[in-house]
């Protein structure tokens, strides 16, 4: 497997497990929360739109994401596999995912669920301190992933991809999971 969509929510360790197995594969780890920071940080003018949405914890509105990520899994460090993290949060998100697939005739390979209880991602975020890792922010950030990215988890489930990880372990247990399931 290395066309993978990783799926969890704040705090579920994803973004993590993604630049290990990322590195493995040899594959592009594709974070848009990491574009979205990056282009704050930057001040471009796709910064400067996502800017609240980001440090509120909302998510951006999907305008300015599906071409960014159009255009990414166009390039040619793409072509043999990725890891999309962060990326869809919704379902029409997914569904814009379905289509381009389709268009550049490329086939998602598996769709990773991290399992972790909420007072442990509570917990986690808090110890983080991301400048979007304020109490506040946080559980904005919960409730925005149990309405809009929770969904997509039956979505996946309908399309006979998903694999749920208990991501409630040790970092290299996760890992090792998941390299014995890309490699299967
Ligand atoms: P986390 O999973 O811990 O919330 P991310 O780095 O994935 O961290 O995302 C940080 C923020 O970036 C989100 O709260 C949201 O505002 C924005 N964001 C990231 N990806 C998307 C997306 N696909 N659609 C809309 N907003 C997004």
């Amino acid at each position: 497997m290395t066309k993978l969509i990783f799926l969890g929510a704040p705090g579920a360790g994803k973004g993590t497990q993604a630049q290990i197995l990322a590195e493995t594969l040899g594959i592009p780890h594709i974070s848009t929360g990491e574009i979205l920071r990056g282009a704050i940080a930057d001040e471009t003018p796709l910064g400067l739109k996502a800017k609240s949405y980001v440090d509120n914890g909302d998510l951006v509105p999907d305008d300015l994401i599906l071409d960014l990520i159009k255009q990414r899994l166009g390039e040619e460090d793409a072509q043999k596999g990725w890891i999309l993290d962060g990326f869809p949060r919704n379902v029409s998100q997914a569904d814009f995912l379905t289509n381009l697939l389709q268009q550049l005739n490329q086939n998602c390979d598996g769709v990773i669920n991290f399992d972790v209880p909420d007072q442990v991602l509570i917990d986690r975020l808090l110890g983080r301190g991301r400048k979007d890792d304020n109490q506040e922010t946080i559980s904005n950030r919960l409730v925005v992933y149990r309405q809009k990215t929770a969904p997509l988890i039956e979505y996946y489930q309908q399309h006979n991809l998903l694999k749920n990880v208990n991501g409630d372990r040790e970092l290299s247990q996760i890992s090792q999971e998941l390299e014995t399931i890309v490699k299967s």
